[in-house]
């Protein structure tokens, strides 16, 4: 069968999606082929078809923490859409697919509480797997159990420890390898629903005063600089640190940002937001050459007034 035959004949496959629609940048391309898959069947098929056909696919969440090319993919996009989530006790078995901001909710009418900071994360389970999320001083690997994910070069599915998931600070092995994370299973403590839905609607109000609200973004951008013992014990090396950051060992790329005078600046339809200095929006029209310009300029502009690399959270397509 040639190729657009078979493609056709799994009719969830649409060709040539913009994936605008697809990221909270509202940046991107179009897929040449894209699936929304519902089911962990879905996710299977698609990156079987794929495999058979010699296709790249690009396996995309809620696309809240992603910078889609300007250009077209060549390949197949597959939208991690699936829903199930159940609970047994205090476990939580959820879909790679579900929202964070859905699963904290169901985890307080559940009357379980650890997970209300997941209000504030706007992408899937399976992306803030990867990306070890977090907020409020909680991050996934405090709530996670074990991850099953299908590994294609074994062309398998397996279930991984948490423990064997090598969480840092937004890292975690998936980063490295390919796997593709289907579900998490998570443990969370015995608690008070009322008393969790209060503490989600006070982290919202929080979010709202510190971030505002219906920025079109991708979050932080960049990840928060952390300082090695080296550079604890000689603060000379970076100069001007508040000593409140010396003692977490870690510099928001915010703070850096805002202090080389970049807060509000902007490349194109592009612009650092005024109230988050590690956010940047997309304000009126921008392309992904302009933020990443944008990103190009912080860094310089860090650089050399502090002689710090700062990374990229953000992941790019
Ligand atoms: C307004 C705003 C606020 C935010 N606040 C926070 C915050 O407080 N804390 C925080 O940590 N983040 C925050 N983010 C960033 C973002 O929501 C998180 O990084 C989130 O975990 C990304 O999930 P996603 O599903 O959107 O991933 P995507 O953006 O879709 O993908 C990100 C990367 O993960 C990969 N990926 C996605 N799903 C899977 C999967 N199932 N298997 C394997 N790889 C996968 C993709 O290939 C890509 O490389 C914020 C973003 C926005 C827009």
């Amino acid at each position: 069968m040639m190729p657009e035959e078979l493609l056709h004949t799994h009719n969830k496959i649409k060709p040539k999606q913009s994936l605008v629609r697809h990221t909270t940048f509202r940046i991107g391309g179009y897929a040449q082929y894209l699936l929304e898959a519902k089911t962990t069947e879905d996710i299977l098929n698609g990156i079987k078809i794929a495999k058979h056909l010699g296709l790249p696919y690009y396996i995309l969440g809620a696309g809240s923490n992603i910078l889609v090319s300007d250009h077209d993919f060549a390949g197949l996009v597959i939208k991690i859409a699936t829903d199930r989530c159940a609970v047994d006790t205090h476990t939580i078995t959820v879909d790679a697919g579900v929202s964070m901001g859905s699963l904290a909710c169901k985890s307080a009418d559940w009357n379980l509480t650890g997970f209300e900071w997941g209000i504030g994360v706007p992408g899937t389970v399976g992306g803030s797997v990867r990306g070890n999320a977090g907020a409020y001083g909680s991050e996934m690997k405090n709530v996670l159990y074990s991850v099953t994910v299908f590994r294609p070069s074994e062309d398998k599915i397996l279930t991984l420890d948490a423990t064997n998931c090598e969480f840092g600070y937004r890292h975690s092995i998936f980063k490295a390898n390919k796997d593709v994370i289907l579900s998490a299973t998570l443990k969370l403590k015995p608690g008070n629903g009322e008393a969790a839905k209060l503490l989600i609607r006070d982290l919202i109000k929080k979010r709202n005063s510190s971030q505002g609200v219906g920025n079109v973004c991708a979050g932080c951008v960049f990840k928060n600089y952390q300082l090695s013992s080296e550079e604890v014990s000689s603060p000379i090396l970076i100069k001007n640190i508040p000593p409140e950051f010396l003692e977490k060992s870690l510099i928001p790329a915010g703070w850096m940002i805002e202090m080389v005078g970049l807060k509000g600046f902007g490349v194109g339809g592009a612009k650092v937001s005024d109230k988050h200095g590690n956010f940047i929006i997309n304000h009126n029209n921008a392309t992904a050459k302009d933020i990443k310009n944008l990103i190009a300029i912080i860094k310089e502009k860090i650089k050399t007034h502090f002689g710090i690399d700062i990374q990229e959270e953000i992941a790019f397509l």
